[in-house]
């Protein structure tokens, strides 16, 4: 794109600061039913299924966590058969023997540092093998306390195209919303970017007609 437009684009538009709120309100009209895609009944299963995640998808997981979780409830399940019967439990995710490891490394962390429990800081949860910013900013987050903005593919790819940052390096991206979207929404705000991001801004075919952000957003092509 030629930066004279993107300039010009940016200027129709307005700073992202004032545009912040209706593209929050309008995604939330939008999406209503917009909330995170893995099933789970407990923190220990949130834990794992986020865990587990990596590198594949959703429905993936959750077809892998429906018999997983009836043969493991509580994070000494985990260390009580030997690991290669839990890399065979999570063979489907992809990168079984990592995620096994890490698992198991993560369960017995829980159990000697915070009594079989979930922490829920941040700071406590990166520390926890295997558990990167993502996958404790998702963690935090449905556990209702977020303590930043979880950036995945659709959030940078929908936040660049909205203007809403100019990086490409993902903690660079959750600064800039940080900056920006209310406290309140910073659970939340994935969600939606995800939810419109599979919806209407589709990574190769964007459907700009047919979205809400059609006015508030430098990227639209009508
Ligand atoms: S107007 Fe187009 S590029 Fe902008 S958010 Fe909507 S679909 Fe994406």
């Amino acid at each position: 794109m030629a930066r004279s437009f993107v300039r010009e684009a940016r200027k129709r538009v307005g700073p992202k600061r004032e545009r912040i709120l209706p593209i929050v309100e309008r995604l939330k009209a939008e999406h209503a039913d917009a909330r995170i895609a893995l099933r789970f009944r407990s923190d220990v299963e949130l834990l794992v299924s986020v865990m587990l995640s990596a590198q594949t998808t959703d429905v993936n997981v959750n077809r892998v966590t429906s018999t997983l979780f009836e043969k493991y409830h509580r994070p000494e399940d985990y260390l009580a058969v030997p690991q290669e019967e839990l890399e065979r439990d999570i063979y489907a995710t992809g990168f079984f023997r990592q995620k096994a490891k890490a698992i198991r490394g993560t369960m017995a962390m829980l159990i000697a540092e915070y009594d079989g429990r979930v922490p829920r800081r941040l700071e406590e949860l990166v520390r926890l093998p295997g558990v990167a910013r993502k996958t404790a900013n998702v963690v935090a987050a449905e556990l209702g306390e977020p303590q930043g903005i979880v950036v995945d593919t659709h959030v940078r790819r929908l936040s660049q195209r909205l203007g809403l940052t100019r990086q490409d390096d993902p903690v660079k991206i959750e600064r800039d919303l940080q900056r920006i979207v209310p406290r309140a929404d910073w659970g939340l705000f994935p969600h939606l970017l995800i939810w419109h991001g599979r919806r209407v801004c589709i990574a190769r075919a964007p459907q700009c007609p047919d979205c809400v952000l059609l006015d508030l957003c430098p990227s639209a092509r009508v």
